[in-house]
């Protein structure tokens, strides 16, 4: 394998012309779309229409004449075809800590006897946090319990009040198989929240046909929202009758503009809505999920494994003399869009990337993360990824950050 032959796979590929919906910064490999997605060419301009035409000059009147009023929803039916939902079943709001919040808080208020909340050991810190505080919050009604991956059917049981799991988890890619333990919570009575942040537009998801009733993620990682761009919240049209919201904001009312003295949930999948919707970012969203249009998710799913798969090939070849040990699974069906190596000084590493124009992450402890976005991570880049890796190591240049302290962000 070498470059002339990556050149040849980007000339073949499907999705090749796809990455010209990106404004992508000249000389930057990035291999960072997993935490902050690229920006889409529309978006700078219609934000700035809705600043000055729709805000600066339609003011209140733009809320229907512009359909911000529906802008929430409209978004969530934008998603819902990525997810493998149904019109109706998604909205998009508030933060993805937020909307596991809501859920979770809901479906263990109803849980009746059942003490056990089982979650992930090393899943996304924050899908934890909102579980112990809920823990808090319910007074020792409930036990958290941090199963290891590999662990996690076998700690479900009828004792068991929720599940709340990450499809792909952020650190190793390791994903998990949907299906088979929406399955077995099923068949014993648990409900189940994913978290699909890792996810959505890069691996292939079947909520309705997987009988996923509960899921949340992000909007400004593969799906290119925009920096804290507004979440997604996904409830099967079966499981929205019985959800009753504990944020009981008036965007959930069922008469909003009635202003009643009291509290009446509305229908539908609004249910899942809190307070004023954040209309600048939204459409962010809209203009992020648009760079699906016309995308087939058979092609996005293709790319990011054989843009992966290059990426172990070459790394195997290159990368595993340095020390480097490949974090994320070797079967493709078990990864999710990302490839992860363990290194000992992967902090330093990621550091002498940036500086070489490469944009992985480090995560703690010993991660280097590389996310592939598939609408615009080109075969070749994965190829200049690896080489100036490789340099890096041979010429020991990482040894310049080895005792940098690390950023806020990493
Ligand atoms: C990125 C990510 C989040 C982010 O949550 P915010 O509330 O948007 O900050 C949550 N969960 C997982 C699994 C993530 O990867």
């Amino acid at each position: 394998m070498d470059r002339d032959a990556c050149e040849r796979m980007d000339r073949d590929c499907p999705l090749g012309d796809v990455r010209e919906r990106f404004s992508l910064p000249e000389g930057v490999l990035y291999f960072d779309g997993n935490s902050l997605g690229a920006l889409p060419r529309t978006t700078a301009a219609d934000i700035d229409r809705a600043v000055r035409e729709e805000w600066g000059r339609g003011l209140v009147e733009s809320w229907l004449d512009a359909d911000w009023f529906f802008l929430a929803r409209k978004a969530g039916d934008a998603i819902a075809p990525l997810i493998g939902a149904s019109e109706g079943e998604v909205v998009v709001a508030d933060s993805t800590s937020v909307n596991l919040f809501k859920l979770a808080a809901a479906l263990l208020r109803r849980s009746e006897g059942r003490r056990a909340v089982v979650t992930e050991r090393g899943n996304f810190p924050t899908d934890v946090y909102i579980l112990e505080g809920l823990a808090d919050l319910f007074g020792g009604r409930f036990d958290l319990v941090l199963a290891a991956p590999e662990a996690i059917a076998g700690s479900i049981d009828e004792g068991t009040a929720l599940v709340l799991l990450t499809h792909v988890n952020f650190r190793t890619g390791a994903m998990h198989d949907m299906e088979r333990i929406t399955g077995h919570c099923r068949e014993r009575g648990v409900p189940v929240i994913w978290d699909l942040s890792h996810s959505a537009g890069a691996v292939p998801l079947a909520l309705n046909r997987w009988g996923v009733e509960h899921a949340v993620g992000c909007t400004y990682k593969f799906l290119n929202g925009g920096p804290g761009a507004p979440a997604y919240i996904y409830m099967a049209a079966s499981a929205i009758a019985a959800h009753e919201p504990v944020m009981t904001g008036w965007f959930s009312h069922a008469d909003q503009f009635g202003f009643e003295d009291r509290y009446r949930p509305t229908g539908g999948i609004e249910k899942c809505l809190v307070g004023t919707p954040p209309i600048l970012s939204l459409r962010g969203v809209m203009h992020g999920v648009a760079t699906f249009d016309g995308v087939d998710m058979d092609d996005v799913v293709g790319k990011s494994r054989r843009l992966s798969e290059l990426f172990i090939r070459l790394a195997d070849d290159r990368l595993v003399p340095y020390g480097f040990s490949l974090a994320s699974p070797r079967e493709p069906g078990a990864r999710g869009s990302q490839v992860s190596f363990r290194h000992e000084h992967a902090y330093a590493v990621s550091k002498a990337l940036r500086a070489a124009g490469v944009v992985a992450d480090f995560r703690s402890p010993d991660i280097l993360r590389f996310g592939i976005a598939p609408l615009y991570v080109r075969h070749v880049d994965v190829w200049d990824a690896v080489d100036a890796l490789a340099q890096i190591m041979a010429g020991e240049s990482w040894r310049a950050h080895g005792t940098d302290a690390p950023d806020p962000v990493t």
